[in-house]
Parts: structure tokens; sequence; C-alpha cells
């Protein structure tokens, strides 16, 4: 199985040398998993916190969900980023636990919603592979909807093409029976893998996420070409779709030309904790 572990700093200089990378190497190792002990205890500590994006429709302009974003204070103000520890807690495992914890707040936190008068809007929430191998995934799942008292339909997961690439089948079987519960599927990062197409047919999708590297061009000179694709992809089998990381007015006026249902950026919120969250609702009249 390939190990991939990105740790957000620039690789070491290797020397011409074979004796020179290995410590090097060890080095990094050693951090890692200095790393990982940290994340192991912070979790245990219940430090970890989960964060919220608003996603709003492109024509009503209202708040319709938000996306569930982890993340892990280092020291007061500043966090590790999700980039960083999601793969070493994909390679280790964590995720199965640390997956769950994050499901049992976005229900928490749709209970509390809804207790609010907000009981249309849904939360996304990102599902790693290790997660579905766990054969205990999918009961735990519809047991934590269940004991929330959530619509499953407010529930969406979101996975990206490396997740199902991995083992297609454990991936589709999960996701069928949650589908058949009522829960909704997001693909993530669209187009940024391969045999994007192939999985269209195979997966029970509700809504494709356009990766905010598209998104990034919609607004230059020829740039909009893939996401304008996408969307139209989508549009032609019946699905959502969402356009990530829009910055700008310029690339919304270039996601609204193309039809796209749905907008997550910072243009409109960064991802914020869930008091903070409530507030913007109560400005925003989000649901
Ligand atoms: P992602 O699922 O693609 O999440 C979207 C990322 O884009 C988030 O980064 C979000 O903060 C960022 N973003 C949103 N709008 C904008 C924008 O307008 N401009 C820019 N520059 N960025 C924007 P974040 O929170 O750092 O998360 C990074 C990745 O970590 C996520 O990418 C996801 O793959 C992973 N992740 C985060 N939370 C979880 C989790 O609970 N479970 C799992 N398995 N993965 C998670
Ligand atoms: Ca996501
Ligand atoms: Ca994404
Ligand atoms: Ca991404």
């Amino acid at each position: 199985k390939q190990v991939y572990i990105a740790l957000n700093k620039a690789k070491k200089t290797v020397g011409s040398h074979h004796q020179y990378y290995e410590p090097a190497m060890e080095e990094e190792v050693t951090e890692r998993l200095t790393m990982l002990r940290m994340l192991r205890a912070d979790f245990a500590l219940d430090k970890l916190e989960l964060w919220y994006q608003p996603q709003l429709c492109l024509k009503t302009k209202k708040v319709v969900g938000m996306e569930a974003l982890l993340r892990w204070p280092h020291q007061p103000g500043q966090y590790i980023s999700p980039a960083v520890f999601i793969p070493l807690a994909e390679y280790s495992g964590l995720i199965v636990d640390i997956g769950l914890w994050v499901l049992e707040q976005a229900c928490k936190q749709l209970q509390q919603l809804s207790s609010l008068g907000c009981g249309a809007l849904r939360i996304a929430v990102n599902v790693s592979m290790p997660q579905f191998r766990s054969p205990q995934f999918v009961p735990a799942v519809i047991e934590i909807v269940e004991r929330y008292q959530v619509k499953p339909e407010l529930l969406e997961l979101e996975i990206t093409e490396s997740v199902v690439m991995d083992e297609p089948k454990i991936v589709i079987d999960a996701l069928e029976a949650l589908k058949r519960f009522g829960i909704k599927v997001a693909i993530d990062d669209f187009g940024i893998g391969f045999s994007s197409l192939s999985y269209l047919q195979q997966l029970p999708l509700d809504r494709i996420k356009v990766d905010r590297a598209f998104v990034n061009t919609v607004a230059t000179e020829g740039g909009g070409l893939i996401a304008e694709t996408i969307v139209s992809l989508g549009k032609r089998i019946g699905l959502s779709t969402i356009a990530e990381g829009v910055e700008t007015e310029a690339q919304l006026q270039a996601i609204l030309a193309m039809g796209c249902d749905e907008v997550q950026g910072y243009l409109f919120a960064k991802p914020m904790p869930a008091p903070q969250l409530i507030e913007y609702l109560r400005q925003n009249q989000g649901g």
C-alpha cells in the first residue's frame, strides 16, 4: 500500500551521497511520529474542533448548508493545517475514530440548528478511505443519525476520487447502503484525479464539487472551460453542482453564468466555529 504523508515543509536537500539521505529521512519519520502522538493525545483530550463553511444557493443567495472542516488548535490562535494532519490520521488509522467524532459533532450541530429554526440546512462531512474499510462504518453512521434524530437527507458525505479508486467495491457498497438510508453523497475535488467519468456512473451521487483549482481560473481568458464542462456534465446526468473556493466577485459572475447551483468560498464566508456560524446564519437568513 502506498504511504503518503504530506508535511507542509520543503523536502530536505538530498546530498549526492547516499549516506546523507538516510538521517534526513529518519528525522522526518520521527517528526511525523511525534506529531501523530500529539494528535492522538489532543484528540483523546477532546481538543479537536469542527468548523463550518457556509454553502449558498446561487439563485436565492441563501445559505443551504455548510461543509464541516476539522481544526487542530496548536497554540492559542494557531492551528495545524488539516492538509498536514489528515494524511497522518489516515495513514495511522486514527481517522476512523476522528471521523466518527466528526460525524457525531455534525449531527449534534444539525440537531441544534433544527432547534433554532434552521431545520433545512444540511452539513457535509469529509470521509476518508480508512473509514470505509471499517465494517462498523455504515452501521455507526446510521446509529449516530438516529441518535440525534437528524433527517438523513441533511447529512452529506464528501468523498474524493482517490478514496473511491483505492477500493471501489467497498466504497460503492457502503455508499449504496447509506443512500438507501437517505444520506446524500457528493464527489469532492472533482476532476483532479483519474477515471472521474467512470465513477460518475458507478457511484450513487447527488452532487459534484468543482475543485478550487478550476474555480481559480474561471475569471481568466479561456480559464473557465473545465469548470464549465463539469457543470454542464453534472446537469446532464442530473446532479447538483457546487463550486468551491470562490474568492472574487468576477469568479462568482463566471460561475453564475455557467449555471452552477451552489457556491462555497471566502467571498461569502471562511470556515468558522459553531457559535460564529449561528451568528452568521442569523444575519444571512439561512434555511
Ligand atoms: P477540502 O475537502 O477540499 O476542503 C476545502 C478546503 O478549501 C478547506 O481547507 C477550506 O477551508 C478551503 N477553502 C474554502 N473556500 C476557500 C477559498 O475561497 N479559498 C481558499 N484558498 N480556500 C478555501 P481546509 O479546512 O484547510 O481543509 C483541507 C482539507 O483537509 C480538506 O479539503 C479535506 O480534504 C481535509 N479535511 C478537513 N476536515 C476533514 C475531516 O473532517 N475529515 C477528513 N477526512 N478530511 C478533512
Ligand atoms: Ca471537502
Ligand atoms: Ca474540495
Ligand atoms: Ca481539496
